[in-house]
């Protein structure tokens, strides 16, 4: 029986959720509120850019077009359209409902809460599908405003944490944006402007952008585009982070190499590993305290950081541990030196008539626009999804910890539901595709989750190690401190605690590996050799596979299906294996475990 699975978002990670269960076999539902695909890549400042470089953005099965070879870090114009065609490429467009805004959701199983807060296992069972609970889909039609309700046996839930809901500071009263004669916006709608209506929304205009991030840098930068030193605009951050001209350090070494690669993984220390490895981390930790120092020595060489008082308090280490680092537009502290951007630091900041007061001055800052540029409430959204306050009050957690999800995927008391995309990593993209490869995994049963208990204590160990290395400015939803060779390799460490029964364990589809080929030139190497051209004998005419009535396939395919659809393909059919290398010899004794004399 097919079981019904409904995905809401149709941003990069609901597109990439959607291709990996239709891979295998489900027929999902997309709802997506807007018109499109893409999520936050259709309303970007007019000069935001990729902030990786593109080969650590780019989808397993589907690199970035030739059109894009030149570009080592492609406009947000060209992210959103390579989003898009990965949806055409993989023909995902017939399963979205476009229009279709999620407003709750309500888990539905005859159940108490009591009872299920009794459960040992995820929903009951550990299973992803539970005859009888279904979540109830509340989706309004953003056109007609007209409501209804579906009903689904699993949910991935695919928002994004970069919308909808600002983080607006607060301000204590007659101290606020109330106050203010001008006019107070958030990124978030300076974004959702069109080019030529944030220039002239800006134009002849004195700016105040709050923040210290990649939104208020990119903001800062356009009005100094648009205004010059006619109008100079200022930039008030409360915590000064270290953000990079560029992904290359002294002599052209790339920040990935040092941070993103199977050999920076050993400088930190994670939950589960070997003693052996533990005690490497330690032994090594000289070295990562070194790595953070040449970053900085190169960043504090390379920008006036000292001169306009920007040098960070926090390592780079600790800064990047918290994905607290971003890329500067271009030519960002040639604009501070002329005069075009000013920078100024303020623990604390009130409004007035006239604009703002930063550090308890008494001159205000006069001003005509204040633009805050203080990121999102990525945990209040999530919150607003679920019907159940219980629900509400289990996925966030305390303040000071992390989104409690089991592989950055469950919650452990939340059946039925995945989430992808609120944990942020250094390439976002390789983090949604490593986490929907593993919800597909569980999904189609080739791993079974641990009890809720371990799964609880699992993302405890997990979220103490991000503080761990995060220090104060640990960021809750950061797993930078892991990077992608961590995850990977995390995922595959489940496997001693799946359990030999799991076929995940002994999978033939070598799924991590295939997304750190992206980010390790000379991994290419291992693929290139085994993988995707397969040697195909070739035969005189009438004497090829073309003249045989049966099934003539390549070790790859064999290797590329799941361990369920190799052993249905193979048992009670007389098999004749080609070939005397390891996987001949490996499938010739699946095929005799299968098929016995
Ligand atoms: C300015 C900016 C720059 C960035 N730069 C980088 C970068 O360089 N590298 C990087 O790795 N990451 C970057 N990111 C992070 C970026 O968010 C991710 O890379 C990725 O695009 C997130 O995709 P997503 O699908 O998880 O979320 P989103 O892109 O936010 O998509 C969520 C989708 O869900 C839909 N949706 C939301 N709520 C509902 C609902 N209730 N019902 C139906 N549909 C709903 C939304 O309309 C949207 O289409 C950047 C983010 C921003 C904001």
């Amino acid at each position: 029986m097919e079981r019904s699975l409904a995905i809401i978002g149709a941003g990069l990670s609901g597109l990439i959720a959607c291709k990996y269960v239709v891979e295998k076999g489900f027929t999902p539902v997309v709802f997506e509120a807007k018109e499109g695909v893409g999520g936050v890549w259709n309303h970007t400042a007019e000069t935001t850019k990729l902030q990786n470089d593109k080969e650590s953005y780019q989808f397993s099965d589907f690199p970035w077009p030739p059109s894009v070879n030149e570009v080592m870090y492609p406009s947000h114009n060209q992210v959103l359209e390579y989003i898009q065609s990965y949806a055409q490429h993989f023909d995902l467009l017939p399963y979205i409902k476009f229009n279709s805004k999620v407003l709750d959701l309500d888990y539905v199983n005859g159940e108490s809460h009591e009872e299920m807060e009794a459960w040992d296992l995820w929903g009951g069972t550990g299973e992803p599908f539970n005859s009888n609970g279904k979540w109830h889909i509340m989706v309004q039609n953003t056109k007609s405003s007209s409501r209804e309700i579906f009903q689904f046996e699993f949910v991935i839930l695919c928002i994004g944490r970069f919308s909808e809901v600002p983080n607006i500071p607060e301000f204590p009263p007659n101290q606020g944006p109330e106050v203010f004669n001008g006019k107070v916006l958030h990124s978030m709608d300076y974004s959702a402007m069109d080019d030529e209506g944030a220039k002239e929304l800006v134009r002849r205009k004195r700016i105040i952008v709050i923040g210290s991030m990649k939104s208020a840098v990119d903001i800062a930068a356009e009005c100094s585009n648009v205004n010059g030193l006619e109008y100079p605009c200022t930039m008030i951050q409360r915590t000064v982070h270290w953000m990079l001209p560029s992904a290359n350090l002294w002599g052209g070494v790339k920040l990935s190499y040092l941070y993103f690669t199977r050999f920076a993984e050993l400088l930190v220390h994670k939950p589960g590993e070997t003693f052996l490895l533990s005690i490497l981390a330690t032994l090594l930790s000289p070295l990562r305290w070194a790595i953070s120092k040449f970053a900085e020595s190169y960043l504090r060489w390379k920008l006036p950081l000292k001169k306009f008082d920007m040098v960070p308090n926090i390592s780079f280490h600790q800064d990047i541990s918290s994905c607290q680092i971003a890329m500067l537009p271009e030519k960002f502290y040639e604009k501070v030196e002329e005069g075009s951007i000013i920078l100024k630091k303020s623990q604390n900041l009130s409004f007035c008539k006239e604009g703002l007061i930063i550090n308890g001055e008494t001159q205000p800052l006069e001003t005509d626009i204040v633009i805050l540029a203080t990121g999102y409430k990525g945990d209040k959204k999530l919150r607003s999804m679920f019907k159940s306050p219980i629900f509400q009050k289990h996925i966030v957690g305390p303040p000071t910890s992390t989104v409690p999800l089991y592989r950055q995927v469950i919650h452990p008391r939340i059946p039925q539901l995945a989430i992808i995309g609120y944990a942020e990593d250094f390439s976002n993209l390789l983090a949604s595709e490593l986490r929907c490869q593993w919800l597909t995994h569980f999904l189609s049963r080739q791993l079974q989750l641990p009890s809720i208990s371990n799964m609880e204590r699992d993302v405890k160990m997990w979220e103490n190690n991000m503080k761990l290395y995060g220090g104060n400015y640990f960021w809750k939803s950061c797993i930078g401190v892991f990077n992608i060779c961590n995850i990977a390799k995390f995922l595959d460490s489940k496997c001693s605690n799946i359990g030999e029964k799991s076929s995940h364990c002994r999978s033939r589809n070598k799924w991590p590996c295939s997304l750190q080929v992206h980010q390790f030139e000379f991994m290419i190497l291992c693929i290139v050799r085994f993988s995707g051209v397969p040697n195909i004998p070739e035969f005189p005419p009438n004497q090829g596979p073309e003249v045989f009535n049966g099934k003539v396939m390549h070790s790859m395919d064999y290797s590329a299906m799941d361990n369920g659809m190799a052993a249905k393909l193979i048992t009670e059919k007389r098999v004749a294996i080609i070939g005397s290398q390891k996987s001949a010899v490996d499938i010739a004794a699946e095929c005799a475990n299968a098929n016995g004399k």
